[in-house]
């Protein structure tokens, strides 16, 4: 099948921009990919995206913005992205596993894939998210206000979070496995010298505590692993890093860290290729930031797909 604009990816991202490609004229083809409505469907109360003043769950907006893109004419494709081929145009997109595969070509395409947290991978963690556990201290940090929390990590990440949380909170304790920041050196003054973040170095969350919600970590120290001790808290933010979820586009385009390379508005280094949302933004990652990043690539590929033809004619 053959379409004018292909997006991959149905978070905030891949949804907008096919809301904004759609009312533009075009009917766009969303292959939804593994997780269908991106990583808001793992939260609860979402605060923060404007236009709900008394808070939206976040499957719930996702519902919306998939209705909402569907009533323009947007089709869906509820199935991953096996491989796609973007050295000449019409682009290639492979949909599906093994034998069951479907090829798509395009005019132009939109990277919206999102990036995925990195977990601790513990089964208390897994039950308790959204219970007290987070992997996102500008989305949940308004939720424990003047209460205890624990950051995990010690990168860039986990200490802008532990300074962020220490504004709200009642204490931030960092705990992390190593006996030394990979942070800034201004930011890790910047912690140590902020009297509600204390640290834990050289240790390991073993498991969070509680039943129904979060009231406390076991720790284990790595250096003498028969040293273990209890934290009470109210939440744990993860801050071990993130993963863009970019693997299918290596040889394909150019890639920064891991993330895609972005260009001028919203190009890649392949022409007709766009890029959305926190597949290539690691600093924003909000619904809201990747939602305008979609309608930004989606007026980028209106324009682009007007320009070819104008050169075609
Ligand atoms: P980092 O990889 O810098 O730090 C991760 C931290 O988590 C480390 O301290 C690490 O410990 C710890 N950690 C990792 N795995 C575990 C685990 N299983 N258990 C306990 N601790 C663990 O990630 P960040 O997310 O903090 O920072 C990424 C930075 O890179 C950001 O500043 C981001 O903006 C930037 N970035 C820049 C890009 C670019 O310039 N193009 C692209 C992408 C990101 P340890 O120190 O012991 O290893």
């Amino acid at each position: 099948m053959h379409t004018q604009l292909i997006i991959i990816g149905s978070g905030p991202a891949g949804l907008t921009a096919a809301i904004y490609a759609a009312r533009g004229g075009l009917v766009p083809l969303i292959i939804s990919g593994n997780e269908p409505g991106g990583q808001l469907i793992l939260t609860t109360d979402v605060q923060n995206f404007p236009g709900f003043p008394d808070a939206i769950k976040g499957p719930a907006l996702m519902e919306n913005m998939r209705k909402q893109a569907e009533q323009f004419g947007t089709k869906f494709i509820d199935n991953v992205v096996a491989s796609v081929d973007f050295s000449t145009r019409p682009f290639k997109v492979t949909v599906g596993i093994d034998t069951d595969q479907t090829q798509y070509t395009a005019e132009a395409v939109i990277i919206a894939t999102g990036s995925s947290a990195v977990w601790l991978g513990l089964e208390s963690e897994t039950r308790l998210r959204g219970r007290g556990v987070s992997a996102c201290a500008t989305c949940d940090g308004f939720f424990f206000k003047g209460k205890d929390v624990i950051v995990v990590g010690g990168g860039e990440v986990a200490i802008e979070e532990a300074i962020f949380l220490a504004k709200l909170v009642k204490s931030v304790k960092v705990i992390h496995r190593s006996h030394e920041l990979r942070a800034a050196r201004i930011m890790q003054q910047k912690a140590f010298n902020n009297r509600k973040i204390s640290f834990f170095w050289n240790s390991v969350v073993e498991e969070i505590l509680g039943d129904k919600k979060v009231e406390g970590v076991r720790i284990k120290n790595v250096e003498n692993t028969a040293e273990k001790s209890k934290i009470k808290c109210d939440g744990v933010f993860i801050a071990i890093g993130h993963k863009p979820n970019t693997q299918i586009f290596r040889n394909q385009i150019e890639l920064d860290k891991g993330y895609i390379k972005k260009y001028e508005g919203s190009r890649t280094s392949v022409e007709g290729v766009f890029v959305a949302g926190d597949s290539y933004d690691y600093v924003y990652r909000q619904a809201v930031t990747a939602a305008g990043s979609g309608c930004k690539a989606a007026i980028d590929v209106i324009r682009y797909l007007e320009a070819t033809e104008r050169k075609e004619v």
